[in-house]
């Protein structure tokens, strides 16, 4: 039989494998018991529905044998098996090629780390193995088949014999050395070890031949299902990881049992950072679904609301029918009840982090607060009151998260409005004119940096009866009335010069001056709907170019340009044409916007500078 070679990132995977430095080989065991799972899940799975298939569920079980002689360890279900087609497709080629983006982009993190935590399958057997052979029959099929490789020559595949349907890993274990003592893999106590650490709470018995007699090693009891008091943090976060791939320990975790009208177990994890795949279009939301046991749906996403897609875990309720389809999940009245109390759980749990764990709720909220502000936005603002108390933003008060209480708490007496700027990053949004007046002024500004805050903040309206109000607007009342009124006459006395200087630049709404700028000449603020920062948002989206804020250009009533444009109106009003479009395109700048015609406005400045 012809040798295949494999698909080529399986080689580079397999490569990393072989010559792993990886100190934690023993998760090997893991990888490969989870895959029998998964065959013991897959063939209960469809005897549920397919009622030709006899399958005994009380049979279904894996097996761990040792050869002592032969260096041989071999990990035997009873599943449903492979066919030659599948023994090709699913072990030529690698199946979590994530895993393997995932290192190469990520050089900083260590190999290491990866290997172990993110978990890489099958594979992951060629780190203790010189030699593996897989032996396997699919469910209903007569023909069984060997697959057998020694490492990145490649693999073949020949016809064999089983008895009965499922599979057969045989590991042959590489020699010892100095560094590495493989022998221990066929030694029972530390392959009992490992099972339990790292594979307890498999559903199905997992079996060894002990002083000639069987028995179970796993606690059959899935942890779900165990009372919390009995379990240990570290076998929760084992758990965790293995099941959901993560190699960082969630930030919480939610487990409930509720008994009543419905019963149901739940076991919910807030991770602690957001997967790679998780801002992107195949990241799925869901929880797994059991029924008593039994896995029914791998992720369901009618358990979760889209602001909370982030959470992973599983259901488990004996009052759901085991043949529910993704259709009918929709309807189910059980189902809309345990997603109504997972939801609120989520909710006190993600509460009682951000007033009692500040550290890990920030550490959350960077991961995933733009999802939550997006909850308060999305579906018409549906979400909005559950969730406007759990999102931040930094303020300018010590450039610190802060809630929207927090914030209102510190109001003084006599402010009504709750400040809010936008900008690209907290510290170009903290040098903008508009937000120094009001700092100025002894109002604390909150800065917005995510595009979706302040479609949020539009969305929120108010907040405990406070109106939100963008610090570039035009309507932003500062002044005493009496300030207003002197500040209205000298525009109105100054109408004529704006109108002139409005000549050069048509695409402004207004020119004014304001007293609210110290230092600066200049400075950008919008009227109606529409801020700068949003015609940024909605520029980048393809079909909504071209929808622009209404932009008023504010001068500085105290700055010494003032003088100078006084006398050019007086003088020289072509000049003065000029210096408008040079000051336009400053307040442009300061916004962080583009100029369009940056050679015109290079060569006004140099013509200003010469004379
Ligand atoms: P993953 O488990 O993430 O899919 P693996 O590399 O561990 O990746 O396994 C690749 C595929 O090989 C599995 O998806 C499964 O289809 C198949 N497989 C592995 N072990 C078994 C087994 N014991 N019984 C049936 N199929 C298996």
């Amino acid at each position: 039989m012809k040798k295949k070679e494999f698909k080529a990132e399986s080689k580079k995977l397999m490569d990393l494998m072989i010559n792993s430095i990886y100190t934690n080989k023993e998760i090997f065991l893991r990888e490969i018991i989870s895959n029998a799972s998964d065959a013991l899940d897959k063939l209960h799975y469809e005897s549920l529905t397919n009622k030709s298939m006899k399958v005994d569920p009380k049979k279904l079980d894996i097996i761990i044998s040792i050869d002592k002689d032969n260096r041989k360890l071999i990990i035997s279900d009873n599943g449903i098996g492979m066919t030659k087609d599948e023994l090709e497709t699913n072990l030529g080629t690698i199946a979590r090629s994530g895993s393997l983006d995932f290192k190469e982009n990520n050089e900083s993190k260590k190999n290491i780390d990866i290997i172990g935590q993110f978990g890489v399958g099958f594979y992951s057997a060629f780190m203790v193995a010189k030699k593996v052979e897989v032996v396997s029959k699919a469910y209903g099929s007569d023909e069984a088949n060997i697959w057998t490789s020694e490492g990145v020559d490649g693999y073949q595949i020949e016809s064999t014999k089983k008895e009965n349907s499922g599979t057969d890993v045989i590991l042959t274990l590489k020699d010892d050395n100095d560094d590495e003592n493989y022998s221990k893999f066929l030694e029972n106590y530390e392959l009992e070890s490992l099972i339990k650490k790292y594979s307890d709470y498999i559903t199905y018995p997992i079996k060894m031949t002990k002083d000639s007699k069987e028995e179970v090693i796993n606690d059959l009891v899935p942890i779900w299902k165990r009372n919390k008091k009995s379990i240990k943090d570290e076998e929760y976060n084992t758990f965790y990881a293995d099941k959901f791939m993560d190699y960082e320990p969630p930030i919480t975790r939610i487990h409930t049992s509720a008994e009543g009208t419905i019963e149901y177990n739940s076991l919910i994890f807030i991770p602690s950072h957001a997967s790679f795949d998780f801002y992107t279009k195949e990241y799925e939301k869901g929880l797994q679904l059991y029924s008593n046991g039994v896995l029914i749906m791998e992720k369901c996403p009618d358990l979760v609301p889209d602001y909370l897609s982030f959470i992973k875990g599983v259901v488990d309720s004996p009052d759901l029918p085991l043949n529910i389809s993704r259709e009918t999940i929709q309807q189910n009245r059980v189902l809309k009840t345990i997603a109504n109390s997972i939801e609120n759980k989520i909710l006190k749990e993600l509460e009682e982090l951000r007033d009692n764990k500040r550290d890990d709720y920030n550490k959350f909220f960077e991961s995933f607060g733009m999802q939550l502000k997006y909850g308060v936005y999305a579906d018409y603002g549906m979400y909005k009151d559950k969730i406007q108390d759990l999102i931040m933003f930094v303020s300018s008060k010590d450039k610190k998260l802060s809630t929207l209480k927090e914030y209102t708490d510190r109001m003084k007496k006599d402010q009504n409005i709750i400040y809010y700027a936008c900008g690209e990053s907290v510290d170009k949004v903290d040098l903008l004119p508009q937000v120094d007046a009001v700092k100025e002024r002894g109002f604390e500004v909150l800065y917005c940096t995510d595009y979706v805050d302040e479609f949020a903040i539009k969305m929120l309206q108010k907040y405990n009866d406070k109106e939100f109000k963008n610090v570039c607007d035009e309507t932003l009342e500062l002044d005493s009335k009496e300030e207003v009124e002197e500040l209205n006459k000298k525009n109105e006395k100054s109408k004529d010069m704006f109108n002139i200087m409005k000549e050069a630049i048509p695409e402004i709404k207004d020119i004014r001056f304001t007293n609210k700028l110290k230092n600066h000449p200049v400075c950008l603020s919008t009227s109606g709907p529409v801020s700068v920062e949003m015609e940024k948002a909605m520029n980048a989206i393809p079909n909504e170019a071209g929808i622009k804020a209404e932009k008023i250009l504010e001068i500085n009533e105290n700055h010494e340009i003032v003088k100078k444009l006084e006398g050019l109106y007086k003088k020289d009003k072509e000049e003065l044409k000029k210096y408008a479009k040079v000051l336009y395109a400053q307040s442009l700048l300061i916004e962080g916007l583009s100029i369009e015609n940056p050679t015109e406005i290079s060569n006004l400045i140099v013509d200003i500078m010469s004379k």
